[in-house]
C-alpha cells in the first residue's frame, strides 16, 4: 500500500466555519486491483438472467430479472451485470 502525504486538497479555498488545517484530509491510499464482472444465473436452468426494466421503487431499489429459458423471475437489490472492484490476491 502507497501511502502518498498531499500537502493541501483544499488549498485556495477558505476552509468553512468550524474547520482548521487539522481537518483537511491528506492521506490518500492507493492500492492495486483487478476488475471483474458478475453475472447471474437461474438456479433452476443455468441460463443467463436478464435484467427486466422495471425496478421496483421500495428502499433499497430491487432489480427483477426473468429467466427467458424457463420462464422464472428473479429479484435483487443489486443490479446485474455488475462491475466489481476485487483486491489482486483475493479470489473472489
Ligand atoms: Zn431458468
Amino acid at each position: 500500500m502507497i501511502n502518498h502525504k498531499l500537502p493541501f486538497d483544499y488549498a485556495d479555498e477558505p476552509l468553512p466555519k468550524g474547520f482548521t488545517n487539522d481537518n483537511l484530509l491528506v492521506n490518500v491510499f492507493e492500492k492495486a486491483v483487478k476488475v471483474v464482472m458478475k453475472r447471474i444465473f437461474c438456479k433452476k436452468c443455468g441460463a443467463e438472467l436478464i435484467r427486466s426494466r422495471e425496478v421496483l421503487l421500495s428502499s433499497p431499489m430491487k432489480y427483477q430479472y426473468r429467466c427467458e429459458k424457463c420462464n422464472t423471475d428473479y429479484i435483487s437489490v443489486t443490479s446485474y451485470p455488475a462491475i466489481c472492484f476485487v483486491e489482486e490476491d483475493n479470489n473472489e
